[in-house]
């Protein structure tokens, strides 16, 4: 694998979405893509940098019938300065990894993926938009591509890189979003493959998000989905409540996400002196801090939403209002931190930052 990568240039080059526009989530798609394949004789190889397009497999490709799919999502930001950084890529391809051994997939040399994701975004460098919020989001996936019925692991993957342009997840980035507490469909349950980024927990998750925006939410809640009573993880984002002056969030149990930046976000803090709890939390006692004033602050994290305050929470027929339905002082604070250090303007005191 300390192989090399090759170029194929594109004949013509796409235009630019228009910079003044909100550019929305992962709607624009760079001029390249980076690909490589896996095969039991060869290994991962031929890693290559090409225009970015349809690719062919066959109908039977194992990735369409069993899901056999990892991914991962993380961004590249732009200095004023102009340099390019990307935040804790190691920390992305360590769980890549973990994700690769869940789901039967051959692993990958972390550092080669991450030497291949900084060439790809060296050419694509003109893509990264410029307005405050805005950065270049990296997806790197790997499909089972064997043409075969049999439910086996595949021989044969693709690991592909694409590059998307993005804008804030939810619209306006601080506005606080409205949560629904879902207690009929569950997103994983402990022993299956929860912990892992794969198509699969993201499928069965669509359900409960249309319900969740039909009833004029942003996105579900997930509780355990064994008892329904403890809180896992949000939609696309791990979750902190501030109750008095601790911040709590779900212990990782094997069944959450263990989030990128949940792991920064409760470094952060600890850098602070701020006690972070990360313990089982049933939704119950959360509703009882509220009703007692205790529930100071909800906040979700991740790479496409950053820190996303939560305004609204409803589970049955409860609803509490967190900080008056407006952005708390401390996930203010944790947004113009994380956002700072990613953008190169707070100093890089965790050496979280590759240029
Ligand atoms: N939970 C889920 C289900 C997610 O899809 C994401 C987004 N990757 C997260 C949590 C947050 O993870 P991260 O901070 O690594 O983006």
């Amino acid at each position: 694998m300390g192989q090399s990568i090759t170029f194929h240039k594109a004949d013509k080059l796409k235009p630019k979405p228009d910079g003044s526009k909100p550019l929305g989530f992962g709607k624009f798609f760079t001029d390249y893509m980076f690909e490589m394949d896996y095969s039991m004789e060869e290994g991962w190889h031929d890693a290559r940098i090409v225009p970015y397009g349809p690719i062919s497999l066959d109908p039977a490709a194992t990735i369409f019938h069993y899901g056999q799919e990892v991914f991962e999502g993380m961004k590249a930001y732009r200095t004023e300065d102009k340099r390019i950084l990307l935040f804790r890529p190691d920390k992305n391809m360590e769980r890549m990894n973990q994700s690769c051994a869940r789901l039967n997939i051959p692993e990958i040399d972390e550092q080669f993926v991450i030497k291949a994701i900084k060439q790809l975004v060296a050419i694509e460098e003109k893509w990264i938009p410029n307005e405050p919020g805005q950065s270049l989001y990296i997806r790197p996936f790997i499909i089972g591509t064997d043409p075969a019925l049999g439910v086996h692991p595949s021989s044969t993957y693709k690991l592909l890189i694409i590059l998307s342009p993005v804008g804030s997840y939810f619209g306006d980035s601080m506005s606080p979003v409205k949560i629904y507490v879902e207690d009929e469909y569950v997103r994983a349950v402990k022993g299956g493959v929860g912990y892992a980024k794969t198509s699969g927990n993201y499928a069965a998750s669509l359900k409960a998000q249309t319900k969740s925006e039909e009833l004029g939410f942003d996105q579900v809640l997930w509780l355990d989905g064994v008892e329904h009573k403890y809180i896992e993880e949000v939609g696309s984002m791990n979750i902190f409540f501030k109750i008095d002056d601790e911040v709590w969030t779900p212990a990782l149990n094997g069944s959450i996400l263990p989030g990128v930046t949940r792991a920064s976000v409760i470094e952060l803090l600890q850098h602070w002196g701020v006690t972070v709890k990360e313990k089982k939390i049933s939704v119950n006692k959360l509703f009882k801090k509220a009703e007692k004033q205790q529930l100071k602050e909800v906040f979700g994290t991740g790479t496409a939403a950053v820190i996303s305050p939560v305004g609204f929470l409803k589970w049955n027929d409860k609803v509490i209002k967190v900080a008056n339905g407006k952005t708390g002082k401390l996930s203010q604070k944790l947004y113009d931190t994380l956002t700072g250090i990613q953008n190169g303007k707070i100093k890089d005191e965790l050496h979280w930052i590759q240029e």
